[in-house]
């Protein structure tokens, strides 16, 4: 063997071991990437999780008291609600216009112009009660399927009652925990409703019936856009728990705060508290 064919294994050798080095090289550099790449796909599944909760309107924020196990009670602690849409809660004759034992009409004396009387074919009202046009609409449909289900008309005892009226109930006989001031009533947008009777909570659910027509409310009401607006008590809703007393906000509204199971009140206040 001469001095150049010496040279020729370690040359060999010296090769194998350069692609070696090279090889585990980049295969560490690809499995990085790879890494990367799967830790940015989790990543924007994440992303893609939230926009879909925001999308169909459930809350963002985790509900721990909802995950299994020991439940904690944590008393009266309070946490914040993610409003997913923007409703016009403001003006007066927005649909979505919140009025509460704090929050009055911009105008006091506010009148709806589109009041329509209630259809009586599956509603049993007083003559001359009306509700405006789209919430009465959503009644005579509610009204109809709670026909097919109960086989008697949907009773209503109170409708849209305007400012002088709500005056004289106010001054006559009605409590601040019951009813509202004149200019502070649900009752004056022209959209809300009492059912079958409007006395006190116990009352109203211990007459068997009622509770009755209340559960079937409780999950069939949001459907056509109504919500029970009082079920929280006073110092959550500004009153008493009103079983009877009913709002019409508009069905994607009604449904999201049926689905959170909150208030139009905890909703409007971005509050919510453990109960
Ligand atoms: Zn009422």
């Amino acid at each position: 063997m001469n001095k150049k064919n010496r040279f020729i294994p370690l040359i060999i050798v010296m090769l194998i071991l350069s692609s070696f080095l090279s090889y585990f090289t980049i295969r560490s550099y690809s499995q990085k990437e790879d890494n990367l790449i799967s830790e940015n796909q989790s990543h924007s599944s994440v992303v893609e999780q939230e926009t879909e909760i925001t999308a169909s309107g459930e809350w963002i924020t985790p509900d721990t008291s909802k995950s299994d196990g020991p439940k904690v009670e944590s008393g009266t602690e309070e946490k914040a609600i993610q409003n997913t849409k923007t409703y016009d809660t403001e003006t007066d004759g927005s649909i979505f216009q919140y009025v509460s034992s704090n929050k009055p009409f911009n105008v006091l004396t506010y009148h709806p112009t589109d009041l329509d009387d209630i259809d009586p074919l599956y509603i049993r009202a007083k003559e001359g009660m009306k509700l405006r046009k789209e919430g009465a609409d959503n009644l005579h449909a509610l009204a109809k399927d709670f026909y097919t289900t109960f086989k008697t008309k949907f009773n209503i005892v109170s409708a849209y009652r305007d400012f002088a009226y709500q005056q004289r109930i106010k001054d006559r006989w009605c409590s601040d925990n019951l009813c509202a001031k004149a200019g502070y009533s649900e009752h004056q947008t022209g959209l809300a409703i009492d059912m079958f009777d409007a006395s006190t909570q116990k009352e109203f659910l211990s007459n068997a019936q009622y509770k009755k027509y209340f559960e079937w409310m409780k999950v069939n009401a949001y459907k056509y856009g109504f919500h029970n607006s009082y079920q929280k008590g006073l110092d959550i809703d500004g009153y008493d728990i009103e079983p009877w007393h009913w709002r019409y906000l508009w069905k994607d509204l009604a449904k999201e705060l049926y689905e959170k199971n909150i208030t139009f009140a905890q909703y409007c206040n971005n509050r919510v508290s453990k109960r």
